[in-house]
């Protein structure tokens, strides 16, 4: 016997919940490729994606994760042998370093540990020590996933036009997208990295490059591109839908396409807004236990966190006993600790994570931080009082 059975909440950071909508919109035949209703949707589709990253530039839309995506950007950007600056706060943008290192570009990276943002003085800092400008472009998460920790872009951005220096900023949105305010153009960032399956609420397949005139620029002399990911014909609206590499994702374009129609019916600041206040729910919930026991935030400080994802650690095996329990019990399943391991906990047991990105509301978010309590009181995990009051009274 379980309480499980009933509809899941998959509480991690990405895949997120698909809507209903979205899985409807998907349950077709295959569609003709050619003309016709799959044709006339993309085109006016791109215009949709690009509101949602704030731009007003370019979009290349690649069959692909996030992964895809970070390759995809770079190759569009650099020259073997040219070197990248990778300013990392946890997991992800050492994973987009990686990258740059393996198509034959250098990669510098500034370390800042797990738990704080980018150190804006050690960034100006390594950005007016390169005098002959050899750095040609900063790779920033906007928000990493592992640590939920949410970088200040515009900061970057102003310290890279104060020191007039030309390097690209790159920024990766895969988690923060429809999830945290993120203002593209406004921000004056070059380009942008995003993937269909986290606050785009579209099954994992689809990755995004958005691009402005001054990447544009930096494409024309860029030696790394492949046919397969050159952005040039993929943004350009005449070829843009017959040339995805081969055959288009038929079925992701039409989830997508209601993904876009949901986050425009909402209003995308009223979706940022939505995500903000559920957030405060869970985070008013976790600062009440944490007054009676061993659960703590990895961000200490809830203007520095991501609304899209929070990163806890509590200690010994309980994040790995938490996260089976509820699975099991529950229907509610958790996020792992991701790369927040330890010495004395080479596995990551004594974390986990609460993704709360996209498709998500009030019931949802009351519904799993119950569980999580529930989950407590089964496993005897030692936590504060009055978690479940806070977190309704935030909702209020
Ligand atoms: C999820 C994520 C990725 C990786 O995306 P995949 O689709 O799993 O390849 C990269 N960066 C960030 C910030 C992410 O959240």
């Amino acid at each position: 016997m379980t309480l499980a059975n009933g509809r899941e909440y998959l509480a991690i950071p990405g895949p997120s919940v698909m809507p209903d909508r979205v899985l409807q919109a998907m349950h077709r035949g295959a569609p003709n490729i050619y003309e016709g209703a799959l044709a006339d949707m993309v085109d006016a589709m791109v215009p949709d994606l690009k509101a949602v990253a704030r731009t007003q530039h370019n979009a290349a839309i690649y069959i692909c994760n996030g992964h895809g995506a970070w390759e995809a950007a770079l190759t569009n950007v650099l020259s073997r042998g040219e070197k990248v600056l990778a300013l990392c706060t946890g997991r992800f943008t050492h994973g987009w370093a990686d990258v740059a290192e393996k198509l034959g570009a250098e990669a510098e990276r500034l370390d800042f540990g797990s738990q704080g943002t980018v150190d804006e003085a050690a960034f100006a800092e390594a950005i007016a020590a390169d005098k002959d400008h050899k750095i040609k472009a900063v790779l920033v998460a906007h928000v990493d996933t592992a640590t939920s920790i949410r970088n200040d872009i515009k900061a970057l951005r102003d310290i890279l036009d104060k020191a007039g220096h030309p390097a690209l900023l790159c920024v990766d949105c895969i988690a923060s997208l429809a999830c945290d305010v993120f203002e593209m153009d406004a921000w004056g960032v070059d380009l942008m990295v995003a993937a269909s399956q986290k606050g785009l609420m579209t099954p994992p397949g689809l990755g995004f490059v958005f691009f402005n005139d001054r990447a544009a620029e930096a494409r024309a002399k860029a030696d790394m591109t492949t046919l397969y990911w050159d952005w040039t014909p993929r943004a350009d609206p005449q070829f843009f839908y017959q040339y995805f590499g081969g055959t288009a994702p038929t079925h992701h374009l039409f989830g997508l396409r209601e993904a876009l129609n949901m986050i425009h019916e909402e209003g995308l600041e009223n979706v940022w807004e939505r995500h903000r206040r559920l957030s405060g729910a869970v985070w008013a919930a976790i600062e009440a236990w944490g007054q009676g026991g061993p659960l703590r935030f990895n961000v200490e400080d809830p203007g520095l966190r991501s609304h899209a994802v929070t990163a806890l650690s509590i200690g010994r095996d309980h994040g790995t006993r938490l996260r089976h329990w509820l699975a099991e019990n529950t229907g509610v399943t958790l996020g792992i600790g991701l790369g927040m391991y330890r010495r004395d906990d080479p596995e990551g047991n004594g974390f986990f994570r609460i993704g709360h990105m996209g498709h998500l509301n009030t019931h949802m978010v009351l519904g799993a931080l119950g569980s999580i309590e529930a989950g407590f009181s089964a496993l005897g995990i030692d936590h504060g009082r009055g978690a479940l009051e806070a977190a309704a009274r935030a909702c209020a």
